[in-house]
């Protein structure tokens, strides 16, 4: 109950501000998503920082009603929005923008325990990264969620993988060619796996006590050039669809692997302690 505390934008900012707040450290440390404003009412300091900034509906998902903009005037004020600080150098696959699909099972929290799946996605963009000003509109270049792209092949991709996924390539893909840039991986995956822990320790407390209740997560993750993880957004339920060869693989054996630990997790909360 209450996933929203950490799927929608907004809410998921307060709580990792509240965070934040509690020491120096506490700041350092649940700094973990690029700086959001939401607006109207954080308006003010909103315009004082100057920036690219990507603005996004506060419940709407799969990149829907998303713009990267550079002007202050750009902002709609007609729905709920955060404006987010873009992430402008991202770290790039062959030239190409990506981003990260983590699934991660919740199956209480408090005491929290969660499960973060090793397999996932690297969603690429399909036109090659560029942050000039003309670059800004391209959807194609800067927004990496799948159902944009799908309308597209993948020129860097495109034959270099014998599983076919769209314009979605294996965590374990990524992971390989990422070694061979000689980028630390396994450093990044600890760094990932303490982000999803902090951002769940942050909204925990906003969801109350629920036995025998589980959710799986969907989390997008950015890594940026200097290999540090952001956190784009949390989703509930996410999408199961089995388009493409490398979903069927992915996503059946998470399927598999939730129901498991979901039976054991109930189990166990069901024998007297
Ligand atoms: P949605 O819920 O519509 O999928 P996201 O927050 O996941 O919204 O954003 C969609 C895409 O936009 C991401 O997959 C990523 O490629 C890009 N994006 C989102 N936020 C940022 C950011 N702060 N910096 C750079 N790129 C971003």
């Amino acid at each position: 109950p209450r996933s929203r505390e950490l799927t929608r934008k907004d809410l998921l900012k307060k709580h990792l501000t509240r965070a934040m707040a509690a020491s120096a450290r506490h700041a350092r440390e649940f700094h973990i998503m690029p700086q959001t404003f939401v607006l109207p009412h954080e308006y003010t300091a909103f315009v004082a920082a100057t920036n690219i900034w990507i603005m996004k509906p506060v419940g709407l998902s799969r990149g829907r009603g998303i713009e990267v903009i550079d002007d202050v005037s750009a902002v709609r004020y007609s729905d709920s929005v955060v404006v987010q600080r873009y992430v402008g150098r991202p770290l790039l696959l062959g030239g190409y923008k990506f981003d990260l699909r983590l699934y991660v099972l919740v199956t209480s929290f408090n005491p929290l325990e969660a499960f973060l799946y090793r397999e996932g996605f690297a969603r690429v963009s399909t036109r090659a990264y560029d942050v000039t000003a003309e670059g800004l509109r391209d959807r194609f270049v800067h927004l990496t969620n799948s159902s944009i792209q799908a309308t597209r092949d993948s020129p860097l991709l495109d034959g270099e993988l014998h599983e076919t996924g769209g314009t979605k390539a294996s965590l374990t893909y990524l992971w390989a060619r990422l070694r061979r840039a000689r980028v630390p991986v396994d450093r990044l995956w600890s760094d990932i796996t303490a982000l999803v822990v902090k951002a769940l320790v942050a909204c925990e407390p906003g969801v109350p006590a629920q036995p025998n209740a589980f959710e799986l997560f969907g989390f997008d993750v950015l890594v940026d050039a200097a290999l540090r993880p952001w956190l784009l957004e949390v989703n509930a339920s996410p999408q199961m669809d089995r388009d493409h060869a490398l979903d069927r693989r992915v996503k059946e054996a998470l399927i598999r692997v939730c129901s498991a630990r979901r039976v054991v997790a109930c189990s166990r909360r069901e024998r007297p302690s």
